[in-house]
């Protein structure tokens, strides 16, 4: 969802705090990460850390995270939270001087997304198997799915 109603927000957030309580979502979504790297060094795509796809607007296009993995983000977010320091409202609140400030608990599409256009249609294969997976842990966990835009995202956990 590219933009949450106002109730759609707050179910969001509570099904986010919810999950984020529990460590075996916590769990399963980093042994997930785990996979997704080991293919990223299989592949090794090129990324010039450059930042620029960080900032959705200029860059164009956006980033999707679960519910489940929201949680995951949530539980291991440090407190206070680098979102904290200043954002704009635009890129991700999270990029300070160019650089992923939550680079060890980033979400999957941060994680399997590389501008190289040579991996293009290996990223688009490895989100789809890693997305299906992550999905499915929403019914093994009984968490309610939910798909939302990034910043969308961050604004209804307030984090
Ligand atoms: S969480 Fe990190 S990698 Fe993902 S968009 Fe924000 S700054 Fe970039």
């Amino acid at each position: 969802m590219l933009h949450l109603t106002e109730d759609q927000s707050r179910q969001f957030a509570e099904q986010v705090l919810a999950a984020a309580g529990r460590p075996e979502v916590l769990a399963a979504v980093g042994e997930i990460y785990t996979r997704v790297q080991a293919e990223i060094d299989a592949r090794q795509p090129v990324c010039q850390i450059s930042g620029r796809c960080c900032r959705f607007e200029s860059f164009g296009h956006r980033l999707f995270v679960t519910t489940a993995e929201m949680a995951a983000f949530r539980r291991q977010l440090p407190v206070p939270a680098p979102a904290a320091i200043r954002w704009d409202g635009t890129g991700c609140p999270y990029q300070i001087a160019g650089r992923c400030g939550v680079h060890g608990i980033r979400p999957f599409g941060c994680r399997i997304f590389f501008c190289d256009a040579t991996s293009t249609a290996w990223q688009q294969a490895q989100y789809e198997q890693f997305h299906a997976e992550i999905r499915s842990l929403h019914g093994r966990f009984e968490i309610p799915y939910f798909y939302v835009e990034w910043r969308e995202a961050i604004r209804a956990v307030g984090v």
